[in-house]
């Protein structure tokens, strides 16, 4: 045989030994296991089987998620939000490296439902946060796309399980405000950071209504260069404007502070106030009780969208929902009636499945 006849074949048994290693999928125990001693390769694996829409995959990925459950307790969630270009990579990049050369281990996931729009997903894009790719405690996973909010973010909890259990103490969850993205990562964190930017004195427009009420604090970046007194400014600005909404139910108050990413000033500050936040809700039990309501609701939202999905999708439900419809439009029947004509239908189907 000739030595090109030789490579090739060589060649053509290394493709059957690897779509061979392909194809013998780890067993459930396994990628259980392999998440337990920390092996990267298995937490992206089970993500994967959290983020697939196969019938198979749900039930596998159930069984891991409910392996996983009780070992991430130890954990911190943190929300960061804010418009693109504010600089959110840049700060996770210094935030996190940070954090793992203090010894801790950080996973960094999103929500980003714009991503299925643009198709350009804020985590997708490989060229950011160079370094903290590299570094062996920081897991970084691009979001799920093609799908609603509610669709991603229930990926993104379940994928916070996983991560927990792989040994990620800290949790970093980035969105952008697009829709209700926000709303979906405050309900899933215990500290929820809202990135600024200084402006030319306009600060406290175009924020959107609510944001402001679930930062726990503002963090103004770039306050570095000509930036630093105009940072300034914005941060008695919001530091007033916080002032003016009611306290939290917890008795925080949240803070403002400045940081520059690039320049790597002030993110110790604001792991430090994160820290104390943390510490106090602790005491306090503010801390586990808040993760009890945000678990009973999300197990409460569970079922109400469930319900929905079930009932606006049946085709024998939808035709009759256009009748009623019209029906109600022309006032023939009452909006009531129609209603319960159709929950009446729906109790039917499920009486015959
Ligand atoms: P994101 O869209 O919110 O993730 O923002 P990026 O992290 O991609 O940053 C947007 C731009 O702002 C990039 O050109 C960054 O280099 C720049 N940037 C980010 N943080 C800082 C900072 O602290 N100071 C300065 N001067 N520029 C920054």
């Amino acid at each position: 045989m000739n030595i090109l006849a030789k490579n090739k074949e060589t060649h053509q048994n290394s493709i059957a030994r690897f779509q061979a290693k392909r194809k013998k999928r780890p067993s459930t125990e396994m990628l259980i296991q392999g998440i337990k001693d920390g092996n990267r390769t298995a937490l992206s694996r089970a993500i994967t089987m959290v983020e697939s829409n196969l019938r198979s995959h749900k039930s596998e990925a159930q069984e891991i998620i409910n392996h996983c459950l009780p070992l991430g307790k130890k954990s911190v969630r943190i929300g960061i939000t804010g418009v693109p270009g504010v600089g959110k990579s840049s700060f996770i990049e210094s935030f996190g490296i940070m954090l793992t050369k203090m010894g801790h281990k950080i996973a960094v996931l999103a929500i980003d439902p714009s991503s299925s729009i643009n198709k350009g997903s804020i985590l997708g894009d490989k060229t950011r946060m160079e370094d903290l790719v590299k570094d062996p405690n920081a897991y970084i996973r691009p979001s799920a796309s093609g799908e609603t909010l509610g669709g991603v973010a229930k990926k993104t909890r379940e994928s916070v399980i996983l991560c927990e259990a792989a040994g990620y103490n800290i949790i970093l969850i980035e969105t952008v405000g697009v829709g209700q993205s926000e709303t979906a990562v405050h309900s899933m964190v215990d500290f929820f950071l809202l990135l600024k930017l200084s402006g030319a004195g306009d600060e406290l427009q175009g924020i959107k209504r609510g944001i402001m009420e679930m930062a726990d604090a503002i963090a103004i970046n770039k306050a570095d260069g000509d930036n630093i007194k105009s940072a300034q400014k914005a941060k008695i600005e919001f530091q007033r404007a916080l002032h003016l909404y009611p306290p939290k139910e917890n008795g925080w108050s949240p803070k403002v502070l400045t940081c520059s990413a690039i320049e790597q000033k002030g993110i110790e500050s604001i792991w430090k106030m994160i820290d104390s936040y943390i510490q106090q809700a602790k005491k306090s039990s503010w801390f586990e009780n808040n993760r009890k309501k945000q678990t009973k609701n999300w197990f409460l939202n569970t079922i109400e969208d469930r319900l929905k999905d079930n009932f606006y999708k049946d085709p024998t439900i939808n035709e009759a929902l256009q009748i009623q419809l019209r029906a109600v439009e022309e006032n023939q029947t009452s909006p009531f009636t129609a209603a319960e004509t159709l929950l009446a239908m729906q109790a039917e189907i499920w009486k015959k499945q």
